[in-house]
């Protein structure tokens, strides 16, 4: 099969946002007027991002939901997108399972592929998202204040909890494996959060690196610091279970610093609770209030008593990526 013939057969589709599509040297894609376009872009490389082997069609799921979930945290609506690949081989069945994941998840958030680049070389799948925001609304990370209120969807670290597992480091079975495998492989990105988000939070980021270094990323552009309680962060069954065993440690380092999460971080004033809770439940999805922006530049722990918790732990640098 030449080149051409697999952009035909697996990646042309008819678009239903763009002046023209997949199929000349560019695409032409019109932006609403009053519109900012937020762009954005991330690779996922085998053996870096995922391990080799990884089920193709989780791979065409996640690699689109990686950059959806970056225009969510600028409470952006996902429009376009463009798909570089490079592939070691033509395989078919690849392929064909690969675009079923990818398409599933465009078509859920009304998004057209409207180009790419496609080439052989060591599997590299590398997503380009385009999404619309009216001007001047866009969810930044630099709008966080003393005061503010720190919110978490979901929970955090079950991803890392699927890569603990399989090098090692934990052991998990039956019903939590799945989860956080699921969780790993088929991340859900929190578009509608975002969306309902405008107006109310004062700064977001969604979670890519783990809380500790993505609410770093938040302080640092907002210049404030932060206090967190542990206890209070948002966990499932699974990292409950872990929190409660042997390796405590390696739990609470998932919880903290391990990536893959793509849960959305965010700060509203503390009179915006109701706010808060009415996007979350619009959008179908949990939030936990975890903390509170304070003066200063440090990012502190506290457990249920507020009392200080070592933070040692925090300076481990994403240790398990
Ligand atoms: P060019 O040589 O002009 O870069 P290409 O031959 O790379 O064009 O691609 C031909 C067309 O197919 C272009 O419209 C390009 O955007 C599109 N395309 C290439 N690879 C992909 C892909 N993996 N997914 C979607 N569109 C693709
Ligand atoms: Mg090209």
């Amino acid at each position: 099969m030449t080149e051409f013939e697999l952009i035909e057969r697996y990646f042309r589709r008819p678009t239903r946002n763009a002046v023209l599509g997949v199929g000349d040297d560019a695409a032409l894609i019109a932006p609403s007027p009053g519109f900012e376009i937020a762009a954005t872009v991330d690779m996922l490389l085998e053996g870096r991002h995922f391990f080799a082997g990884a089920e193709a069609e989780a791979l065409g799921h996640k690699t689109l939901a990686v950059n959806l979930s970056d225009l969510a945290a600028m409470g952006a609506m996902p429009r376009w997108a463009l798909l570089a690949l490079a592939l070691p081989s033509v395989d078919e069945g690849w392929l064909a399972a690969f675009a079923r994941g990818f398409f599933a998840l465009a078509d859920a958030h009304g998004v057209d592929l409207v180009g790419g680049d496609t080439t052989r070389g060591p599997r590299n799948l590398c997503v380009t998202v385009l999404g619309e925001v009216p001007a001047g609304k866009a969810l930044r990370r630099s709008g966080a204040k003393g005061g503010d209120s720190i919110w978490v969807s979901g929970t955090l670290g079950d991803a890392a909890l699927a890569i603990a597992h399989r090098l090692g480091r934990i052991r998990l079975e039956g019903a939590d494996l799945a989860d956080c495998e699921r969780t790993l492989a088929r991340p859900a990105p929190r578009v509608a959060l975002g969306l309902a988000l405008r107006g109310i939070a004062s700064a977001v980021i969604d979670v890519s690196d783990g809380l500790v270094g993505d609410l770093g990323h938040v302080l640092d552009a907002s210049r404030i610091g932060a206090t967190i309680d542990i206890d209070a962060l948002p966990r499932s069954s699974a990292m409950a279970a872990q929190l409660a065993g042997a390796q405590r440690d390696v739990a609470l380092q998932c919880l903290l610093a391990g990536g893959d999460d793509y849960e959305l971080v965010f700060t509203a004033l503390p009179s915006r609770r109701d706010a808060v809770a009415a996007a979350a439940a619009s959008a179908g999805v949990a939030v936990t209030r975890i903390g509170r922006i304070e003066a200063g530049s440090a990012l502190r722990f506290v457990d249920r008593d507020g009392t200080a918790v070592d933070s040692a732990f925090a300076a481990f640098d994403h240790f398990l990526s």
